[in-house]
């Protein structure tokens, strides 16, 4: 996966490939998908969800800079596999899912693979949690209209947003940064996401 996937295409932070080669991708989906879980593609979750393909989680990843020592803010958990290569790369995670059932499962193999510094709950991602910001990174894992405001008035300054927003041609990932006060965006690449579903997102159907 490392070798085939993420060298050629750019992915040159060793701290984030340590982690892609460590975390166990296998043991965040279900057992009929285990043979599939390194393949260039994203897998099916449970729920309607789905976990991203390895070069996007390594990218997005890349992007936030992380250095060891940060709190991180993650939306929408699904199965723990981008939450889990974050608690390797940073101090602590916080991650919100909206959806219980994806949530508990993922709980359960952070216990399994006894990581620790991973802070989860079940709520509106799109409203970020401020009882724990400012964050330096905050990391969204699906796709809205816009960006969310909670979550760029939660960002730390300086700090470093990824996200990936919806548009009329698809989804575009996005780099938001805060410095000296000000807010830049920057286009990445074409991406392929789930729904950001919330009050800053897309309204439940
Ligand atoms: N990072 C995940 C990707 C999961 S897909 C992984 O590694 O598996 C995106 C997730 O975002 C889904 O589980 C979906 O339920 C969740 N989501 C969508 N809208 C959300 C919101 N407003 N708040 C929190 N989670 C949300």
């Amino acid at each position: 996966m490392v070798e085939e996937q993420l060298l050629p295409r750019g992915i040159e932070d060793p701290a984030v490939l340590h982690a892609m080669e460590v975390v166990p991708r296998h043991l965040f989906v279900s057992d009929a998908l285990h043979a599939q879980a390194y393949g260039d593609f994203p897998l099916p979750i449970g729920n309607g969800q789905t976990i991203s393909q390895p070069y996007v989680v390594a990218l997005m990843t890349q992007l936030l800079q992380l250095t060891g020592q940060e709190k991180v803010l993650e939306i929408g958990t699904g199965c723990g596999y981008q939450s889990a290569i974050l608690a390797a790369l940073c101090e602590r995670v916080y991650t919100v899912e909206r959806l219980k059932p994806l949530l508990a499962r993922a709980r359960k193999t952070f216990d399994r693979l006894q990581i620790y510094n991973i802070m989860s709950k079940v709520a509106d991602g799109t409203e970020g949690w401020p009882e724990h910001a400012p964050f330096p990174a905050i990391i969204v894992t699906a796709a809205g209209p816009q960006i969310p405001q909670p979550l760029v008035d939660q960002l730390a300054d300086p700090g470093v947003m990824v996200l990936p927003v919806a548009d009329l041609e698809g989804q575009t990932l996005m780099v938001v940064k805060k410095e000296g006060g000000a807010v830049t965006i920057t286009p990445v690449e074409s991406v392929r996401f789930v729904k950001l579903v919330g009050t800053h997102g897309w309204k439940a159907a």
